[in-house]
């Protein structure tokens, strides 16, 4: 096998999750370099690999962007296949672009391979449609964490109408709820917060947006965990979307 870095998603935990071409970009790595956020159930599709891990939890500490590109350099141009795991998706607040563009600067050939972001994952687990006929028309995926300070347009979210899917945002759940109600979030929408999705252990705490600070502190919820705020999030879904869907005219499904 050639040398080759694959940036795969391993999906958010549940090992059936994974995607047949992540298999078999295990299955064809002689190196794998593994995110923390991912499930090492993932890596029976590699007995032979060297695995290494690359993750900022278990106590090590973070490991720098800057190393791990020389890693994966390092291994290609010993003629090695790298399969680098994240979590998720390679490619939602994974760095999965920046890496694959700066490995293809030097010359090695990186390819990208979805997996199932943690968003997606956890409102499915929850039965909850993050976009929903005659309730939401799309879905917003945002980080409440960011390394320069930049600030999100919390009135343009609040106000689009579309299901909001926060990640990164449980020490952030007071800044999230007062930035929303700001910018004219109404006071009773509905959250659901997820909290290791897809695996056995996945919690989940529903609340409304003025009390989601308050409610996820008594149910100690816990990182990694996931935000969906929106009509979508009511724990009423269930029957919404199975009894009260609106009937689409003629004209509407042309
Ligand atoms: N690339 C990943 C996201 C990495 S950012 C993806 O596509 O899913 C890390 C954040 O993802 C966490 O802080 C949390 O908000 C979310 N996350 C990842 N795995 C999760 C899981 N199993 N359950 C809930 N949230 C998760």
């Amino acid at each position: 096998m050639s040398a080759k870095v694959w940036l795969v998603g391993a999906g958010p935990g549940d090992p059936e999750l994974l995607t047949l071409k992540a298999v078999r970009a295990l299955r064809e790595a002689d190196v794998v370099l593994i995110d923390d956020l991912v499930n090492v159930a993932v890596l029976e599709h590699c007995p032979g690999a060297r695995i290494i891990p690359v993750g900022k939890r278990g106590g090590c500490r973070s490991t720098p962007q800057a190393f791990i590109h020389r890693l994966m350099l390092r291994y290609a141009r010993q003629g090695k296949c790298v399969a680098r795991l994240k979590g998720g998706d390679p490619c939602i607040f994974g760095r999965g672009g920046e890496e694959a563009q700066w490995l293809r600067e030097r010359g090695v050939e990186a390819e990208l391979v979805n997996g199932i972001t943690a968003g997606l994952a956890g409102a499915t687990q929850c039965d909850i449609p993050l976009t929903l006929r005659g309730v939401a028309r799309g879905v917003t995926l945002v980080t409440a964490h960011t390394q320069d300070d930049s600030q999100l347009n919390w009135q343009a979210l609040a106000q689009g109408g579309t299901t909001l899917v926060i990640y990164m945002g449980v020490a952030k759940l007071g800044e999230i709820r007062e930035q929303l109600l700001a910018g004219g979030m109404a006071t009773d929408t509905p959250v659901a917060m997820i909290e290791n999705a897809s695996l056995p252990h996945q919690r989940e705490c529903r609340s409304t947006l003025t009390d989601m600070d308050e409610a996820a502190y008594r149910f100690q919820l816990k990182s990694p965990a996931i935000m969906v705020i929106g009509a979508v999030a009511a724990s009423a879904t269930q029957s919404l979307w199975q009894h009260d869907l609106p009937v689409m005219t003629a004209d509407q499904s042309a």
